[in-house]
């Protein structure tokens, strides 16, 4: 048996993240929401933009659960000039901080777009991690600007998380726990393959996603199923935030990474 780090987080800030949080809370877990000043039509992963979720929600939100930045118009931070990046980043970070009244340190990149010059602007402006999508990891990475995560909640089509399983070039021990995983066609049957194995050899689970995905592929029974099964092998103890994951590894071999074990 080794121990496993649980957590998640939700991208976008959009209103039903308060469903997603209700769900966390009644099976106990912790969790992170990357929060946009708003999404424009055209310029986030749901094309019809949608309006972010308001200031007394944000601080309900925010009493519960860790909350991170995700730019000021969820923007992709590589494909626009770095002084914009900046503004981004910088401008993201101050409005979140000022409807939460507190610092804001976690960040996510929109798109999971990032590079070596994005993630020193998200250094400099006073973020102490950033997450990523890059999937199918079971650590924490080795840079806290480059947090990677194990599976999106989303039925991605197997062929698909072949492709990346494939081109990830991740370490054997990585190969062993996702290997099980990805031959499962049905996202909670998938799920629970990925925590099956940690819970056998110890790491971090992190599976992410957008809460109006889960809506728009009617997943929320899945969501139910899987925290609840989840809520039954990982203790209390072990449920952690994404900052706690950033900042915490140290204190066990098993949540650094598998190349470095
Ligand atoms: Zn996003």
């Amino acid at each position: 048996m080794g121990k496993v780090l649980f957590t998640t987080s939700w991208d976008d800030g959009h209103a039903l993240d308060l469903r997603v949080a209700e769900l966390l809370a009644k099976h106990g877990f912790k969790g992170t929401f990357f929060i946009p000043g708003r999404v424009a039509p055209g310029g986030a992963c749901n094309p019809e933009g949608f309006p972010v979720i308001d200031t007394s929600e944000l601080r309900a939100l925010d009493s519960a659960f860790e909350l991170g930045s995700h730019t000021l118009d969820h923007s992709y931070l590589d494909a626009v000039p770095p002084e914009e990046a900046r503004r981004q980043v910088e401008a993201g970070k101050q409005w979140l901080e000022d409807q939460l009244g507190r610092p804001v340190e976690g960040f996510c990149y929109p798109g999971g777009h990032h590079n070596a010059a994005v993630r020193q602007i998200v250094r400099e402006a006073g973020f102490r991690y950033a997450r990523t999508t890059e999937e199918l990891h079971h650590d924490v990475g080795s840079d806290p600007y480059r947090i990677p995560v194990a599976l999106q909640f989303y039925p991605r089509a197997l062929k698909g998380i072949v492709k990346t399983f494939i081109k990830g070039a991740h370490p054997w021990q990585e190969r062993r726990v996702f290997g099980a995983a990805i031959t499962r066609q049905e996202l909670g049957a998938r799920l629970r393959a990925v925590l099956d194995r940690l819970v056998e050899k110890g790491g971090v689970f992190h599976f992410w996603g957008h809460s109006w995905e889960v809506e728009k592929f009617g997943g929320w029974t899945v969501l139910d199923a899987f925290l609840r099964y989840a809520a039954e092998r990982v203790p209390p103890e072990d449920r952690v935030t994404t900052m706690d994951l950033a900042h915490k590894p140290e204190e066990s071999a098993d949540w650094r990474p598998a190349a470095a074990a």
